[in-house]
């Protein structure tokens, strides 16, 4: 009997491939057999963030486990272009939507850094993991951004990658033209976004004198964080991704 085919995309941590087998967890398990009454043949899409976006079919269903056997590739693997998200957490559920934007936006990586105004002092990491993942589930993409540990603003900076130019969304410049300037033999970009309180003055004068820093306005009003990483994002990607 063949089954239903459905709009489902699940993210899989497993190797994908002509009739490779990959066994449940209990919360896909749950999700697929008990919330979306799937069954044994029934087809849904799966990715790893690896090998692209695979059909696949239910091969084994019961409540705590099952299987589902991949068939055959219908998209490849492709990357966002190299926009990483540097941004300061806030308040929990903001942080959320900010690491879920960021990654239907297509940032290829987020770094949460600790600056001077940075009112949290731990992420949970496993939990912006898994809404990047759930992000790339719902926007159709099978690339699913890395989220990093929390680290110190200025540890990031010491140890920056001079050949990665960052777009410091700088709230002292609000009211000037918001303009991105491509910077020469330059592709790699990170965007850095401040908490709620900004910037202070001594990470404002460092980040300035930096020579692999690019201060940029994002137009007449402040914004809140998570409101500027979308803003950010956007004029990014038109300006030198892939909405060009
Ligand atoms: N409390 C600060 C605003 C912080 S807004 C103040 O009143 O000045 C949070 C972050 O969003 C800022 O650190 C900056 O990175 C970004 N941001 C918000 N509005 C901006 C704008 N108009 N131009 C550039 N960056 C902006």
């Amino acid at each position: 009997m063949v089954g239903k085919q459905t709009k489902i995309r699940l993210y899989l941590n497993a190797p994908l491939g002509v009739a490779q087998c990959v066994e449940l967890n209990r919360d896909q398990a749950n999700y697929l057999f008990s919330v979306m009454r799937l069954s044994i043949g029934d087809r849904l899409t799966v990715f790893n963030g690896i090998d692209g976006a695979w059909l696949a079919e239910v091969t084994n269903a019961s409540k705590r486990t099952g299987q589902l056997t991949a068939l055959s590739q219908t998209s490849p693997q492709t990357e966002p272009p190299d926009i990483w998200l540097l941004f300061a957490p806030i308040k929990k559920a903001r942080t959320d939507f900010i690491v879920e934007k960021a990654a239907e936006m297509g940032a290829r990586q987020i770094l949460p850094v600790q600056t001077d105004f940075t009112n949290a002092e731990r992420i949970r990491q496993d939990r912006l993991q898994a809404h990047a993942v759930e992000a790339a589930e719902q926007c159709g993409g099978v690339f699913v951004p890395k989220v990093s540990p929390l680290q110190k603003l200025g540890d990031a900076l010491r140890n920056w990658p001079k050949d990665r130019q960052i777009m410091f969304c700088d709230e002292s410049l609000v009211g000037a033209r918001a303009t991105l300037t491509a910077q020469a033999n330059k592709t790699k970009w990170a965007i850095l976004i401040g908490p709620e309180g900004g910037f202070s003055p001594a990470e404002q004068s460092r980040l300035r004198a930096l020579d692999f820093v690019s201060p940029v306005s994002l137009g007449p009003r402040i914004l809140r964080a998570d409101t500027a990483v979308v803003a950010a994002l956007t004029l990014w990607q038109l300006t030198l991704g892939d909405w060009q």
